[in-house]
């Protein structure tokens, strides 16, 4: 398997957990394996709670703003990127998170804005920045891990003053980058640990672990945490994309934004071929602030291939 096939896997893999969880967000564990008791039966893309089948949520249009911006700029454009945001999200998304649209709405500019909100609530550490962070991960992946840290914890700090929340985000891309290469990420974990500030290691080290289990989660799965800890869980514990995905679906809470996380790892791991067909059909994303633009899947397949071939130059 190419790189480029990892890559498509995990910006499509990545849109396919988000409208999958969608539905069942703010739920109870159990649910999704309830409804949906074995992998393969179909109907799983079933919409809900507001969404339609296949209807990718803001995490997936916050990652096509960032995506877009970094194939369009030719790099880095952290005010370009801070402005696509702000344009989505004055185009009244369906659904968008609370701290992201303070800090969006907030007036300020892109480089004080997360902090002045930061400074005022002190709770900034939830999974809004981790969640979109496919098509950067992507984008970086192939410059180096430094690179790709330096950028995830860029990007992250748009939004959340928090450290945790880049921190989060720069392990992240680092271990997209380690699954692009064909490597096992979650082999690689310590690795990636060893980035960290050391203010944030215990932390990320513990969530990390190899027996870490969802149910020991210390938060709530919206916080930046345990969302990475039950991706990296999901993939480990799992053999297959869809697996890997119902398994972090099947969790209960924040259900669109684990199913992100662990859908970008999970096909980066196992590639876009392993995405269920019947999974991608319905996929679609609009994006509000575009003039009604709807990406689907071939759509987001031209942007991975985009992300993944730039990093070559
Ligand atoms: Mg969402």
């Amino acid at each position: 398997m190419d790189r480029v096939e990892r890559a498509v896997g995990a910006v499509v893999g990545s849109a396919v957990g988000d409208a999958l969880g969608a539905p069942f967000e703010f739920g109870a564990a159990g649910v999704f394996s309830a409804r949906f008791p074995e992998p393969g039966c179909g109907g799983e893309m079933c919409g809900g709670g507001g969404w339609e089948p296949g209807e990718a949520t803001d995490d997936t249009q916050m990652a096509v703003c960032v995506g877009e911006s970094l194939v369009e700029r030719g790099g880095l454009d952290l005010p370009d990127v801070f402005a696509r945001f702000r344009r989505w999200a004055a185009a009244d998304p369906k659904d968008i998170g609370l701290q992201t649209e303070d800090v969006l709405t907030n007036g300020l500019p892109w480089d004080r804005a997360a902090d002045e909100h930061f400074r005022t609530h002190h709770r900034a550490a939830g999974n809004g920045a981790l969640m979109r962070a496919a098509t950067s991960g992507v984008y970086f992946a192939g410059r180096g891990r430094t690179a790709t840290v330096e950028a995830g914890r860029r990007l992250a700090a748009l939004t959340h003053g928090d450290p945790a929340a880049w921190e989060g985000t720069a392990i992240f891309h680092d271990l997209l980058r380690i699954a692009l290469e064909g490597a096992d990420p979650v082999e690689a974990v310590p690795d990636a640990l060893a980035v960290v500030d050391p203010g944030h290691r215990e932390r990320y080290a513990t969530v990390l672990a190899p027996g870490w289990r969802p149910e020991q989660a210390t938060e709530f799965n919206g916080a930046v945490w345990p969302c990475l800890g039950s991706a990296v869980w999901a993939v480990r514990t799992t053999g297959s994309y869809e697996e890997a995905v119902r398994a972090a679906i099947d969790l209960g809470g924040d259900t669109d934004t684990v199913g992100a996380v662990t859908g970008a790892l999970a096909g980066a791991v196992h590639g876009a071929g392993s995405l269920p067909g019947r999974w991608t059909t319905s996929l679609h994303v609009p994006l509000p602030g575009s003039g009604g633009r709807v990406l689907r899947v071939s759509d987001l397949s031209a942007l991975a291939v985009r992300l993944a071939e730039s990093a070559r130059r």
